[in-house]
């Protein structure tokens, strides 16, 4: 049986991320092999995302990645390629319902360092005249440190490095994981029937990442959701239109000269691997009455275009499953994103990379991210899911 040192499964931007910190010049020399079946991406979510990145999460290891992606974002220029990224501000607003919330959220981010900018319904209609604040008690935005970038390219980029960095593409999928023991993953079998044998297994197959942990006696409560995302024109949009996350559930932020934008689906079940339907009803019933409601202007829109992407949500606690099983050592995790994986990518891939390398982590200490949480019934909830 040929033998590599890491099999990454899955060469999304999580996967190729850590392939890319992997192989990093001077880093890990161990042989690196990304088995990801498809390399145009088609229906991955790095490729089917929003794209964006905020530092307004209630879970601190959330806002610290974030901090570290924008500021790789930043650098891609220099060595990945463009990433096309817009500097922005999400605009987060709550009802008199919801003020209590917001303020709680604003006061972790603070205490985590992020400048956030609490706003009344008149500083509202003072900072974001062309908003309808006649039903909001609060706002929060920032001065930096969020945004939207081209998520497809941060993929090609990372892959690309990889690759020029020594990393194996096989274009194949993991069937399996083979054990040896019930503690310890000995290798894979790929689609193709082989077997290629491994010291260190990472499981970044997203939305499919349940399956290939359950070979290996894991149980992940990681499921593929479905969300749409609906593209628009507006012949009157206001400018420098932030993203803004609106009480209703819907998100809306500027892509070029149109807007795209999306809700959370009242009804959310589980959606078969390969359900990428559009719902269009959703923007009918649901978007497009939210956004007149919240912009004015946004009352005349033209529907241009719609794709649907899967996240791989984490029903336990909508936050990330990162690093090695305490049962099985060297089946190391990173899935459950829960729809904000492709903006911490990069610090979960220089994660990845330091584990491997040192047996720790050595920048960002992603240990609150570990799977023993849910074992232990001790969710990390993120309570800011968009
Ligand atoms: C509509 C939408 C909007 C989003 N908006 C944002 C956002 O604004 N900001 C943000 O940060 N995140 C956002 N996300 C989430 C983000 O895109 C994902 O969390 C992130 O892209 C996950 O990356 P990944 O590499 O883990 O998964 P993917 O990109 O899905 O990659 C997983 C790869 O695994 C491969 N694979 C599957 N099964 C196997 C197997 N058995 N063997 C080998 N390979 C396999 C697949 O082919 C795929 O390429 C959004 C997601 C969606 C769908």
């Amino acid at each position: 049986m040929p033998k590599v040192d890491v099999v990454i499964a899955g060469g999304g931007a999580v996967g190729s991320a850590a392939a890319y910190f992997l192989t990093e010049p001077r880093g890990f020399t161990g042989t690196v092999a990304v088995v990801e079946p498809d390399p145009t991406y088609r229906l991955a979510a790095s490729t089917r995302s929003a794209a964006s990145i905020r530092r307004q999460f209630s879970t601190p290891i959330n806002i610290e990645m974030s901090a570290f992606g924008m500021e790789f974002l930043r650098a891609c220029g220099g060595g990945l390629g463009d990433v096309n990224l817009k500097e922005s501000t999400y605009l987060t607003l709550a009802t008199p319902a919801g003020a209590t919330a917001l303020r709680r959220n604003v006061d972790i981010q603070r205490r985590c360092g992020v400048e956030v900018r609490q706003l009344d319904a008149a500083g509202l209609a003072d900072c974001y005249p062309w908003i309808n604040s006649s039903d909001l008690a609060m706002g929060a935005d920032t001065p930096d440190g969020e945004g939207w970038f081209d998520g497809h390219g941060l993929l090609q980029g990372l892959r690309r490095a990889a690759l020029k960095h020594g990393a194996r593409y096989i274009r194949d999928r993991v069937e399996h994981v083979l054990m040896d023991g019930a503690r310890r993953v000995a290798g894979v079998r790929l689609g193709c029937g082989d077997t290629l044998r491994c010291r260190w297994l990472v499981n970044a197959t997203g939305t499919q990442s349940r399956a290939l942990a359950a070979s290996a006696g894991i149980d992940l409560p990681v499921f593929a959701r479905k969300r749409c995302v609906f593209v628009f024109s507006c012949a009157q949009a206001p400018a420098n239109c932030p993203l803004i996350v609106d009480p209703s559930s819907l998100w809306c932020r500027p892509e070029g000269s149109r807007f795209i934008c999306g809700v959370v689906p009242a009804d959310d079940p589980e959606v078969a691997v390969g359900d990428f339907d559009v719902n269009y009803q959703e923007f009918d019933e649901l978007v497009w009455p939210a956004l007149a409601h919240r912009v004015p202007a946004f009352e005349a829109v033209r529907l241009d275009s719609a794709w649907a992407g899967h996240y791989d949500y984490n029903v336990f606690d909508q936050n990330a499953f990162v690093g090695p099983c305490e049962s099985v050592p060297n089946l190391i995790l990173a899935s459950g994103f829960s729809g904000h994986g492709l903006q911490h990518a990069p610090a979960v891939g220089r994660a990845l990379a330091e584990f491997i390398r040192f047996a720790e982590y050595r920048t960002i200490d992603v240990a609150s991210l570990s799977y023993t949480r849910y074992p232990r019934n001790q969710p990390l909830r993120e309570h800011i899911v968009i």
